[in-house]
């Protein structure tokens, strides 16, 4: 395996450092105060090119691949961890249509996905438990061409923002059959209902979906009838585990750099605290998950971008860097003292929103049930 960047994927990191440091802190106080999107975000994000990255160049976008997107969710989350899970949740709503649609879904919808007007989601979360998608409520039923869908979806990013929403439902007639539908938001019966407010991923809007005897044509129907289940969850399992994986190693990155900063700055006894053993070893374990979270990140993106199923292996990258995200962001908490516990400082924010990368896209629980089926088949 090579472990070297093409000169493409350098630069790209570079142009994405500079577009999180230059286009976004301005915004990370607004929406940590609001808890709302921030339209000049996600302007930002469009001008950028963000959303476009995945997308085949032939419908407009990039096609710079999973190893480019995994560059950009890690320089965003760097600086915004909301923006981060916003934009990775885009491509969670692109992938279906990627690669399930058929041209006529394709052309339809994804150039304004690539440039940013037409915005996305997948949602498969209901409040029956997110865990286990089939026990999930939302039904459809046919109606001559065309398919009724009522139930409710919960926990969705992005929902009130989603202009296209791949939306999972089970038959009315058998339990056992799943299909995917995309929905647009003026379609009459459908609604974003109830929005969230989250300990942390402020800036991102996360909140539930209703739908009352919504009327859709064939056409909406991503994949085969009956095989929704698939489509959904090889979204979920390689892009939305590997997004989350994105905004996971970029927060243990800004976690390091702010305990590195405080710790050369804080004197204590004459000298830099960074200088004291207890304060090294953390900076050390900081170090060590972060580029064991990038090589596992990178493994699972290499493979996607090669066509292979990486699932297993983002599942091992999602469960490792989100818990060591975690653990960064206690630690750089603790390296601040008193001043881990001030709003001003990075790190409380940083704290709150590892903790919400923990449940998006499967708990570390069901990352570990992943991992052992791998291991045992
Ligand atoms: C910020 C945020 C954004 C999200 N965005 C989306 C989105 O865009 N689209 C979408 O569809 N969903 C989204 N989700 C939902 C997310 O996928 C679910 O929260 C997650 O799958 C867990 O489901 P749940 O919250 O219902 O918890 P539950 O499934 O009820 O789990 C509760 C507890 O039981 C444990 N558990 C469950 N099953 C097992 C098992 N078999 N063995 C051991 N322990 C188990 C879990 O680990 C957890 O600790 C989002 C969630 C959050 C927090």
């Amino acid at each position: 395996m090579d472990f070297t960047f093409t000169e493409e994927q350098e630069m790209f990191r570079k142009a994405a450092r500079e577009f999180a440091e230059v286009k976004l802190t301005p915004w990370v106080a607004e929406m940590e105060a609001s808890g709302k999107v921030c339209d000049a975000v996600v302007k930002a994000l469009a001008e950028a090119e963000m959303m476009a990255v995945t997308i085949p160049e032939e419908y407009g976008g990039l096609g710079l691949g999973y190893m480019a997107r995994m560059i950009a969710l890690e320089e965003i989350s760097r600086i915004s961890v909301a923006t981060a899970m916003m934009l990775q949740v885009f491509a969670l709503g692109i992938e279906p249509i990627v690669k399930f649609g058929n041209d006529a879904q394709k052309s339809k919808y994804l150039p304004g996905m690539a440039t940013g007007e037409r915005l996305s989601t997948t949602a498969v979360t209901e409040p029956t438990g997110g865990s286990d998608p089939t026990g999930g409520r939302t039904t459809y039923r046919k109606d001559g061409d065309h398919y009724i869908i009522n139930g409710r979806k919960c926990f969705i990013t992005n929902a009130h923002i989603a202009d296209t929403l791949t939306i999972l439902a089970k038959d009315e007639a058998d339990p056992k059959a799943f299909t995917t539908f995309l929905i647009e938001k003026d379609m009459p019966g459908f609604k974003a209902t109830h929005e969230e407010n989250k300990i942390g991923m402020r800036g991102c809007n996360t909140g539930e979906l209703s739908f009352e005897d919504l009327r859709v044509s064939k056409g909406q129907i991503v994949g085969a009838e009956g095989k929704g289940l698939r489509v959904a969850m090889a979204a979920i399992g390689d892009v939305g585990r590997g997004g989350m994986v994105g905004c996971a190693i970029g927060l243990q990155a800004a976690c390091l750099e702010a305990s590195l900063k405080f710790a050369k700055e804080r004197i204590l006894y004459g000298k830099p605290i960074s200088q004291l053993q207890s304060i090294q070893n953390k900076l050390a374990e900081m170090k060590i998950d972060l580029d064991a979270g990038r090589l596992l990140a990178y493994r699972a993106a290499f493979l996607q971008d090669k066509g292979q199923n990486a699932s297993n292996e983002f599942a091992v990258a999602k469960y490792f860097t989100t818990e060591a995200a975690q653990k960064a962001a206690k630690m750089a908490v603790d390296i601040h003292g008193g001043y881990g516990c001030m709003v001003e400082y990075p790190v409380t924010r940083y704290l709150r929103d590892a903790f919400v990368l923990g449940p998006s896209a499967g708990t570390s629980d069901i990352m570990k049930i992943i991992v052992a089926r791998w291991v045992l088949s």
